[in-house]
This record gives structure tokens, sequence and C-alpha cells, in this order.
């Protein structure tokens, strides 16, 4: 029987540790017991909760090493990434929760108009959503599941968790981190590929957060909408960076390069297009193709599947038949490159790319690639940059590199994407108090933030009326006079009728309230 799971390593194809995939017959029966416990989990104090998960914490600070290797054997990334982008973060995310939580989930007193509910209280409370499944990808297999399952367990969910096929061994790792920390059934994992987390999301739970490509993005959505469950979709991206004639070309050019490569490309965030000035694009493209040269094999890693490979290389060749330059890469030429892409059968190394480009036509330049290339188009204005880069399908982050910081921020409102960094790209993400979300394809979950715990929890408002009248005024029956009172009390709330109309209003509202208490 083929494996459901990666199998091979894509640094050298070396056989992976075996992986024990969960049999989907079981998923329903795993769904109730996280049912079952979640009650208990909710009623607990959220100091209790707290003091729970600040072991899991120290356990992925104490464990950085193995973590950032286990990582790296699975998914290729280096090892110092892992390091930066996956293990510390994963602590501040841990840190960020544990601070804020109790006062985000505190009770809201709301203001009640006191002549108009007398003798009412009404409060807002916040309440764990109740099963939540978390369904990830691959790209970043430890940090990203637990910017969600923290904060979902903190809130008081019980939290179903479902790796990537691809990184089921980096899952298994964020499971180890929970393991024993938690009442049984709070914290589950599952292995399995499409057809577990299709499971999961018709099974009976009462939240799906997902993070992965927009085709299965809309499986989950259309199996979410049969049942009514909500679903937070976190999916593809294809972010531009606009350059603008006065921008600090050394820094501008060392975090594209960087912004482009990290992870090899293999990043929603990633830069995917460069728009540059034409006054600054000579030597902006040679500051990059110059920095991208200076890679080595230790700092871009391989692609972590042979699709992944395939789609990049498809790409960049498509690009180059419709008349696009390559600078340097593209993975055919170059035999002393450690990166080469074509004759290593073992690795899916693809060397990183620059690409110049002349229009916006190609799948380089409008589908995710993923991949660690950097197309650049010259444009003639700010403004055309501004129009290209908000004509993609996608709206993830988009950075714009200028010494005017005011400029920057002007550009920045007109951007169509849920995070914008002026001088800077995609680290975002690595901020727990700062929200990540989309527009179009890219979807409409919100990941980080107090704005994450809209998704994880639902409002319940509790109204409280100490009156002792027999009645309240709206009450039946329906009589002329309180249709007297609701014609004046429009007119009293009017902002266009005059004193005169406001004072008669006055005196047919106390008659009216005389007549109806009669
Ligand atoms: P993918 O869609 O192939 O898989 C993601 C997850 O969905 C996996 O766990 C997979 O098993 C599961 N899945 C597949 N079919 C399913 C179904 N019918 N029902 C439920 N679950 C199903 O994506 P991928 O290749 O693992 O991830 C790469 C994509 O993720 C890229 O498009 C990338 O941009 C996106 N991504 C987005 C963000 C973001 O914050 N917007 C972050 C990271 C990755």
């Amino acid at each position: 029987m083929t494996s459901a799971f990666s199998t091979v390593s894509p640094i050298d194809g070396s056989a992976l540790p075996d992986v024990a995939a969960t049999p989907i017959g079981e998923i329903d029966e795993l769904v109730a017991k996280a049912r079952l416990a979640q009650r208990a989990w909710a009623d607990k104090s959220v100091a209790d909760r707290i003091a729970a998960l600040v072991p899991a914490r120290d356990r992925v600070l104490d464990r950085a090493e193995a973590i950032a290797k286990k990582i790296h054997d699975e998914v290729g990334k280096p090892e110092v990434e892992a390091l930066l982008g996956e293990v510390l973060p994963s602590a501040d995310v841990f840190n960020y929760w544990s601070e804020s939580i109790e006062e985000l989930l505190e009770q809201r007193e709301i203001d009640l108009d006191k002549l108009s509910y007398p003798g009412k209280h009404g409060v807002i409370h916040r309440e764990a959503r109740g099963v939540v499944v978390v369904i990830m990808p691959w790209n970043f297999p430890f940090a990203l599941p637990l910017r969600t399952i923290v904060p979902a367990l903190l809130a008081g969910n019980a939290v179903v968790f479902k790796p990537s096929e691809v990184s089921p061994r980096c899952g298994a790792l964020v499971a180890e981190i929970f393991d024993k920390l938690l009442p049984e059934g709070v914290f589950t994992i599952v292995q399995g590929g499409g057809d577990a987390g299709a499971a999961l999301c018709s099974a009976d739970v009462d939240l799906v957060v997902f993070t992965g490509s927009v085709a299965s993005g809309r499986k989950v959505a259309r199996a979410c909408a049969e049942k009514l469950v909500p679903c937070s979709l976190e999916l593809g991206g294809k972010d531009a960076a606009i350059v603008l004639a006065d921008a600090n070309l050394e820094r501008a050019a060392n975090g594209i390069v960087w912004g482009a490569m990290m992870n090899a490309g293999q990043n929603c965030a990633a830069i995917e297009r460069v728009y540059v000035e034409a006054s600054v694009a000579k030597e902006l493209t040679e500051k990059i193709v110059a920095a991208t040269k200076a890679l080595r094999a230790e700092d871009v890693g391989p692609l972590t599947t042979s699709a992944q490979r395939a789609i990049v290389a498809r790409h960049v060749s498509g690009a180059k038949k419709g008349g696009a330059e390559v600078l340097v890469g593209g993975g055919e030429d170059d035999v002393e490159s450690p990166y080469r892409a074509t004759s290593d059968e073992k690795g899916y190394a693809y060397a990183p790319t620059v690409v110049a480009v002349a229009d916006d036509e190609s799948d380089l330049m409008r589908e995710e690639t993923f991949g660690p290339v950097v197309p650049i188009a010259t444009v003639a204005s700010a403004d055309d940059a501004v129009k290209r880069a908000n004509a993609s399908k996608y709206g993830l982050t988009a950075s714009v590199w200028t010494k005017s910081a005011k400029r920057g921020e002007e550009i920045a409102k007109r951007l169509r994407a849920g995070v914008v960094t002026i001088n800077n790209h995609s680290f975002t993400g690595a901020i727990p108090a700062a929200p990540w979300s989309g527009h179009g394809e890219t979807g409409y979950g919100i990941t980080n933030s107090a704005l994450a715990l809209e998704a994880l929890t639902r409002p319940r408002f509790v109204l409280v009326d100490r009156s002792r009248g027999k009645k309240e005024l709206w009450w039946y029956p329906y009589t002329p006079a309180l249709r007297t009172i609701a014609l004046a009390m429009a007119v009293l709330r009017s902002g266009t009728a005059g004193l005169f109309a406001k004072v008669g209003a006055f005196f047919r509202l106390l008659g009216g309230f005389s007549k109806r208490w009669k």
C-alpha cells in the first residue's frame, strides 16, 4: 500500500521514518471525546488553563535544537531558519496569549439608556467556540499550527489538529509539546491526508481553521457551508514589493532577496513580484542579482516536494518562453551550482533565480509560484506599481521600499493586502500581536492578535432585568396610545425635526404615556 505521507527527505532522497495514519473510521469518535473534554476544560479558570500550558512553552525552548533539526530533516528548511522562524516565534505565541488572554476574555458591560431600558443590565461574555479543527500546510509545519492552537486552547476550546501529510513528523512534534499537560481529549492529533481533513470538516465540530491552498480551501468552505459551521481560511499569496526611486537600494535588494528566497520561497507571503520605478530599475536589478549569486546552499534549502519543484520549473520556463530573461539561476545551465535542479535526482533543490519580466501575463506573475524566484518588472510610476500589485487575485502582504515613511504609508492605504510593510517584508507573521489576514483568494481568516479571537470564541449576551413593573411599554396590547408614543419618539430622535416639532412631540409623548399606563 502506498503511504499517504511523504516518505523521502527533500534534501537527499533518504528514507524518512514511518508514520501511522489515524483510521478515518475513528475520527468521529475522537471528535466526540474532544467534545466531552471541552466542557470541563472550558469550566476551568483562565488562570488554570494558562498554568497548564506554561510547561509547553518551556518545552519549545528547551527542545529548540532538536525541533529545528527535525523540521530541517522533514521539510528541508535550514536549521537556523527553523530556529528563527518556527521555534522562537512559537515561544512568543505562548507568552503573548498567556499575558493577554485573561483581559481579552473579560466580560464587558454595555451602556443601556436608562429611560428606554429601565432596571436592565447587559453583559457580553466570551465563551469558547467548542471543538476547533485546525488543518495546516507543510511550509511552516511547527509555528503555524501553534499560532491557532495556543489561543484556541487558552480560550477554552478543545482542538483537533491535522498536520499536512507532507509534514506529519513535524505535526507529531507539536503534539509532543502538549503531551500529558492537558486532560485527555482537549488536544488530539489526527494524522492523514485530504480525506482525513474532509472527514474532520464533516464531523460534529464547531469551527474549522484552515491554512493551505485555494483548491482545498474551497472544498473546506463548501463542506462547512453544508453544515453551517464557520471556517477561517488562510490561503495562497502572490506578494508584490514596490520599489520607489528614492529607496535605499542596498537594503531593498537584500530585503527582497530574503523575502523571496526564505524557506526556498515556500512562504505564503514570499515576494513573488517586484515592481521597480524605471530610474532605479537597472541598479536594483544588479544588486538583487549580486545578492542572489552570493547565496549558499546552507542559506536556501531545497523545495519540500518534487511536485513543488515541478511547479517552479514550469513557471520559470513558461515565463522564458513568453520573453522573460533569466538573469541568474533557472536551474539548468550552471554545472557548478550547488542548487542544480535538473540533474539531481535525489533532492528537490532549485537554484535561486532572478527573472526580468516585461508584463504580468505569465503564470510566474499571476499564479502562486512558491519557489526561490524573484521576477522583476519595471514600472513608469508608483501609481502604475500600485495598479499592477492590486490586479492579483490574491492579497496577502505587500511591501513598499522608500526613504519617505509618509509616502510609504500613503501607498500602503491603497494596496489590496492584509499586511503592508514599509522597507521590510513578511516577517510580521511572527509578531503575535499583529493581525495576519488577506483579500480575495487569500481568504478571510485572521491569525494572531486579539482579532483572531473573534473566530475562536463566540459572544454570549446576558441581560438581567430588575424592573418590577407588570409590563414593558412595548408588550401587548398595541393601543393607539402606544402608536402615539412611537411616533413622538421618532420626532424627538430625528436630526431634522425643528424645535417646534420636538416640543409638540414631547407633549404628545407625555399624553401617550399617561394613557398607556392608565
Ligand atoms: P493543501 O491545500 O494541499 O493542504 C493543506 C492541508 O489541507 C493539508 O493538511 C491537507 O491534508 C488538507 N486538505 C487537503 N484537502 C482537504 C479537504 N478536502 N478537506 C480538508 N482538508 C484538506 O496546501 P499545502 O500545499 O499543504 O500548503 C501550501 C499552501 O498553503 C500555499 O498555497 C500557501 O500559500 C498556503 N499558505 C497560506 C498561509 C496564509 O497565512 N495565508 C500560510 C501558509 C501557507
